[in-house]
């Protein structure tokens, strides 16, 4: 209850699209009645949890943020989704994100920007980007508003947002969580994820999100660690590699400072700190931006107005018409600009010179960490180039936005697992991040580093 009264009374954040006390309510009563009947609780029983309004809910609308999916009610409910109601848990509402689940700022949703609950100490009351994608998720859970909450994460969408915000959050290895019932943004890419206030609460939400599906083509045939009972601070034996191509030129004081606390406390907790180098790591950025939107024009594809969401029919309108007007009135400016750079990559003319070479730029950097891993058995990096900036502050120029995925979107074109915990804060008094990067399917190495963080 006094969740569902938080949430209402916080509609200045924009945190939520949708409410949806009535379910959250209803795996209250359920945990209620097991606790009164001396039944063993499920992991999960009766924590109110927001849901990213990328995911398809069964009855609730759900929009990816857009005018296109506007008043959509999926017929089906996710795999992540239906998973953490089947280990207890209700759901608070769907929340805000960038639209389609792309941007770094939660700029770009049909239903408004979401305002992160920080301030600047000695910066007036400018209001801040609660970073993005999953900006709705990180709002909320900072001012909490809820426990916890999904996130996706294609470049970054879970751990920029997270550390922007001061909360916790892992992107798993790509093909842990389910993507069926998901809105599809680059398929190669797109990865569930939990967040949270600490460490063990997201190694709680990932062992009920995580698991095999035989509807995701792409969904990991493996069992499920016991992650949160793995988690152990004490890091004697490992070795942490500092890839020396992540201090990138400009990079501030402040940031090269939390780095090094950051490797003080892995060495206090018993790691040893080793230098390697990910040679191709500046690469990481353009390729991601040509292979991102590329697959997003494919997936995007699927709203013509026919099969999907919104229709617009001009008087007297041919197909062809009705396509693009749907299209122009459906998708917002950052949806249009991907789908265009997506097409064009993919295009005759192009395909070889863009996309089949980001391709082969992707290889290589999943190389470099391999070759990484030879050297030490987990990385540690800051999650983004910067703390919070202002609403408004980076979303007149692109490019300036892409620049803040420069540290999570290595991992994400090598499909290993990444988390983002907060590592202090700046002169402001704003949060920053630090990131922990592992091999394919050690969430456990990660989450335990990052415990040792916390
Ligand atoms: N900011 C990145 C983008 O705009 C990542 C988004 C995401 O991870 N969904 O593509």
């Amino acid at each position: 209850d006094a969740f569902i009264v938080k949430v209402s009374a916080a509609k200045a954040l924009n945190a939520f699209i949708v409410e949806t006390p009535e379910h959250a309510l209803a795996a209250a009563k359920e945990a209620d009645t097991a606790r009164a009947a001396g039944e063993t609780l499920k992991p999960l029983a009766g924590v109110p949890i927001g849901m990213k309004d990328l995911f398809c809910t069964k009855g609730v609308q759900t929009t990816a943020a857009s005018h296109m999916l506007e008043g959509f009610k999926p017929v089906y409910e996710s795999t992540v989704s239906q998973k953490l109601w089947d280990a207890g848990a209700g759901m608070l509402g769907k929340l805000n994100l960038d639209q389609f689940a792309m941007g770094s700022s939660n700029e770009t949703s049909y239903f408004g920007n979401v305002i992160s609950p920080w301030r600047r100490k000695d910066g007036g009351n400018a209001p801040l980007a609660p970073g993005g994608s999953s900006g709705g998720s990180s709002a909320a859970i900072s001012a909490r508003l809820v426990p916890a909450a999904t996130g996706t994460d294609t470049g970054g969408s879970i751990r920029q947002p997270a550390a922007f915000t001061g909360i916790s959050g892992i992107k798993p290895t790509y093909g842990r969580c389910s993507r069926w019932g998901v809105v599809a943004f680059a398929s190669s890419l797109d990865q569930a994820g939990p967040m949270a206030r600490d460490v063990r609460d997201c190694a709680i939400m990932l062992e009920a999100m995580a698991g095999f599906d035989a509807k995701d083509a792409t969904s990991l045939k493996l069992d499920v660690p016991k992650w949160e009972q793995g988690l152990n601070p004490d890091l004697r034996g490992k070795k942490v590699g500092i890839p020396k191509e992540y201090r990138v030129e400009g990079m501030p004081t402040e940031i090269e400072a939390l780095w090094q606390q950051g490797i003080d406390w892995l060495k206090d907790a018993g790691a040893e700190i080793v230098e390697v180098s990910l040679p191709h790591t500046k690469y990481a950025l353009p390729a991601y931006y040509i292979i991102a939107p590329a697959e997003a024009s494919s997936n995007l594809a699927r709203y013509d107005g026919v099969r999907y969401g919104q229709r617009d029919l001009p008087d007297g309108a041919n197909l062809q018409e009705m396509y693009a007007a749907t299209r122009a009135a459906g998708f917002g400016p950052e949806v249009q600009r991907r789908i265009l750079i997506g097409t064009y990559v993919l295009s005759a003319g192009f395909y070889d010179a863009y996309y089949t070479q980001a391709q082969k730029v992707r290889t290589l950097i999943a190389r470099d960490f391999e070759r990484a891993w030879l050297q030490c058995d987990l990385l540690l990096t800051p999650t983004a180039p910067s703390a919070a900036f202002a609403l408004g502050e980076k979303s007149a120029d692109p490019l300036a936005m892409y620049l803040n995925d420069v540290f999570t979107v290595p991992s994400s074109l090598a499909g290993i697992p990444a988390m983002s915990v907060p590592g202090g804060l700046d002169k402001d008094g704003l949060p920053l991040g630090l990131q922990i990067i592992g091999k394919p399917l050690d969430e456990q190495g990660v989450l335990n580093a990052s415990l040792a963080l916390e």
